[in-house]
């Protein structure tokens, strides 16, 4: 392995350990993101709170209409009963047969308006627990996934690592320190490829004289991005 070869290896190997280790982080921050996850469940808790809320309503009413069909029968039953015969009494009993009715008959639409809304709560729970079920699913198969993932990217980057040493064996001291030096002054890309005379990651022309060094098997650099030129 030249010189160049070696470097443009050890590059190849440092970049694919970062996006690895970029990867890595990802994949730590959404196994620990439960968000939608709770946002399910706590849209579950307050559409069953609504659903609880409207079957009260009806219940209160129904018994309410019940009472005051009771109360309607007891003086019906007085009025035609044949024991009172006061028609005074017979007429305040009339008025107050006529009042109850009155009332049932508005209890009875807002019977029917909380029916609606319970229907309509009870259909939205439904929908917000077939919401959380599809959630909890997804979740436990992305979470499965982000785990394998995790795993296969934890034993690569051991195999990166085994390999990178290997590399930097065939690279001198200095070698290796002006590339260190270089990842981190240039975002990671220490090395750039020639292709026909130009540097690719910059597209600058090098120098016939860099050419002709670099065919020499000497260390260059380009003279516009500083990155160590080599020809693989
Ligand atoms: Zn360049």
């Amino acid at each position: 392995m030249t010189g160049g070869e070696a470097l443009y290896r050890l590059q190849q190997l440092d970049s694919e350990r970062d996006a690895t280790q970029d990867r890595l982080r990802e994949i730590d921050a959404a196994l620990r993101d439960d968000t939608r996850l709770r946002r399910a469940r706590q849209a579950l808790q307050e559409q069953e709170q609504e659903a609880r809320k409207w079957q009260a309503r009806q219940r209160d009413l129904e018994l309410e209409i019940e009472s005051l069909a009771d109360k309607s029968a007891r003086s019906e039953a007085r009025l035609y009963g044949g024991k009172v015969t006061n028609p005074k009494e017979l007429t305040d009993l009339e008025a107050e047969i006529a009042s109850l009715q009155r009332r049932r008959r508005r209890l009875e639409d807002q019977l029917l308006e909380a029916m609606i809304e319970r229907e309509g709560a009870e259909d939205t729970r439904d929908a917000a627990q077939t919401h959380l079920q599809e959630t909890e699913s997804t979740w436990s198969r992305t979470q499965a996934d982000l785990r394998a993932e995790r795993t296969g990217l934890e034993q690569r980057l051991q195999e990166i690592e085994r390999r990178r040493d290997e590399v930097a064996a065939h690279l001198d001291p200095q070698t290796l320190a002006a590339y260190n030096r270089l990842r981190e002054l240039k975002g990671g890309q220490a090395v750039a490829r020639l292709r026909a005379d130009i540097c690719t990651v910059c597209g600058v022309t090098i120098s016939a004289s860099a050419e002709w060094k670099l065919r020499q098997g000497e260390l260059i650099h380009c003279d516009s991005c500083g990155r160590i030129i080599v020809s693989v």
